[in-house]
């Protein structure tokens, strides 16, 4: 591990259980990250890309095993980690953007409260300040930040303001890395360059490091 990497995937395998035996899904994939770098994960469908995005956020099921290899973080091996460190890191260092923005968000909680929960549950603001910090986020993903938005529920949104709350709740804890697990397929083609724009403004202007998994080349 040298001192400059972010994030290391190392000989990393992975398996799926079938029927009685395993299959694998990722082969001895191996790749590194530095600070607010952005790596593309490309592939077609089926190829692993989701299996390998799930080991960067220490997914653990017991249909799934990780076979070989490591993915280390900042030179800390998560695939050691218990559920409570994994649950520090989660959201906070390392944050994830779905494909589908609509199942991801809770249909029944007002955008700004989803928003106070992700803040409140990393302890990165108090009740007083969560407002004024949501304001903040919201502006930067390029959203309103009025209180009427912020009591929006999910359904009242377009596809392109559900990703961008997702990429809000993501970024809420100014976390070093992001994990986007093909974050425009869901989104009809104008809004998916409008996130693209979003996201390569968001790189200039906080820095952090980024793997971007899509099928399209
Ligand atoms: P991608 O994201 O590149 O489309 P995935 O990582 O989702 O690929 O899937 C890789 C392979 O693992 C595929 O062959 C898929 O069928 C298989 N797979 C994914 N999830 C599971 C699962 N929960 N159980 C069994 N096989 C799975
Ligand atoms: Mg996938």
């Amino acid at each position: 591990m040298s001192a400059t990497q972010l994030l290391e995937v190392r000989n990393l395998s992975v398996a799926y259980r079938q029927g009685a035996g395993w299959v694998r899904a990722v082969d001895d994939v191996s790749f590194a990250l530095r600070p607010g770098e952005v790596f593309g994960l490309v592939g077609e469908s089926g190829c692993g890309k989701s299996t390998i995005s799930l080991q960067l956020l220490g997914y653990r099921h017991v249909s799934m095993r990780v076979e070989h290899g490591e993915v280390r973080f900042k030179g800390v091996n998560l695939i050691d980690m218990s559920r409570a460190e994994l649950d520090e890191l989660r959201g906070d260092r390392i944050a994830f953007v779905p494909q589908n923005p609509t199942t991801a968000l809770n249909p029944g909680i007002r955008v700004g409260q989803q928003l106070a929960e992700t803040l409140l549950a990393h302890g990165r603001a108090d009740k007083e300040s969560a407002e004024a910090t949501i304001a903040g986020i919201l502006k930067l993903v390029g959203l309103p930040a009025d209180p009427a938005f912020q009591r929006r529920y999910p359904h009242q949104l377009s596809g392109g303001q559900q990703q961008r709350v997702c990429i809000a709740m993501a970024l809420a804890c100014d976390p070093d890395l992001l994990v986007l697990d093909e974050p425009t397929t869901g989104l009809d083609v104008t809004t998916q360059e409008q996130i693209i724009a979003l996201l390569s403004e968001l790189r200039g202007r906080i820095g952090v490091a980024m793997l971007y998994v899509t099928h399209d080349l």
